[in-house]
């Protein structure tokens, strides 16, 4: 397995994570020099909070913590692809990369509703970031967490 691989099968893991504390199945980590160095679960339930997403909350985080050289240095995985609102928050974080295992596509196959299929490396391109994105990765085993959920 490659690193990339083992980081987004710890994604997947903080998916199933998120749904034994009552929430949604969605979670992600932030490397920088291939440690990790925060990781978030999917609380948009329990917080009941829409914009709980791990993602949102990573981007978030690293903008504020995170020194400009470590944030070009910085790779989100994330156990699905990354909605338009993290989309977005990673761009303005200013993240080196994006690796995910699910495609919003696959998410929209098994979940009844509550989508938004526009991919996370469209509005990246549209928002001129320097973001790069990687996916799908290990998708079976990404989607298996959201077949047993939805
Ligand atoms: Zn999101």
């Amino acid at each position: 397995m490659t690193s990339d691989e083992s980081y987004v099968r710890r994604a997947i893991d903080l998916a199933e994570s998120a749904v034994e504390s009552g929430n949604t199945p969605f979670g992600s980590l932030l490397v920088v020099d291939d440690e990790i160095v925060r990781t978030a679960e999917n609380t948009t339930l329990t917080d009941d909070d829409i914009a709980a997403h791990p993602e949102f909350k990573l981007a978030s985080w690293a903008a504020t913590e995170l020194e400009p050289a470590d944030r070009v240095a910085c790779t989100m995985y994330t156990s699905t692809e990354p909605c338009p609102m993290c989309a977005s928050a990673i761009v303005y974080a200013g993240l080196d990369r994006v690796v995910y295992s699910v495609s919003v596509d696959s998410l929209a196959d098994v979940r009844p509703d509550g989508v938004i299929e526009i991919p996370c490396a469209e509005v990246i391109d549209r928002a001129d970031g320097a973001t790069t994105v990687e996916g799908p990765m290990l998708e079976d085993e990404g989607l298996a967490v959201h077949e047993n959920y939805f």
